[in-house]
C-alpha cells in the first residue's frame, strides 16, 4: 500500500487504486482545494 501526503493538509493518504491516485484525504480538503484555487484565479485576473 501506498501513502500520498494530501494537498492541503499533508496527511499520509492510503493509495487504494493505482490508476486513480487520491491526493486529498477527505472531500473536504478537495473542496477546498479547488475553491482556494478558484478565488485565486479570480483574484489573479483583477
Ligand atoms: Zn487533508
Amino acid at each position: 500500500m501506498r501513502l500520498k501526503p494530501c494537498k492541503w493538509c499533508g496527511r499520509p493518504v492510503e493509495q487504494r487504486r493505482w490508476w486513480r491516485p487520491k491526493r486529498f484525504c477527505g472531500r473536504w480538503h478537495h473542496v477546498k482545494y479547488r475553491f482556494t484555487s478558484l478565488v485565486m484565479n479570480v483574484v489573479d485576473s483583477f
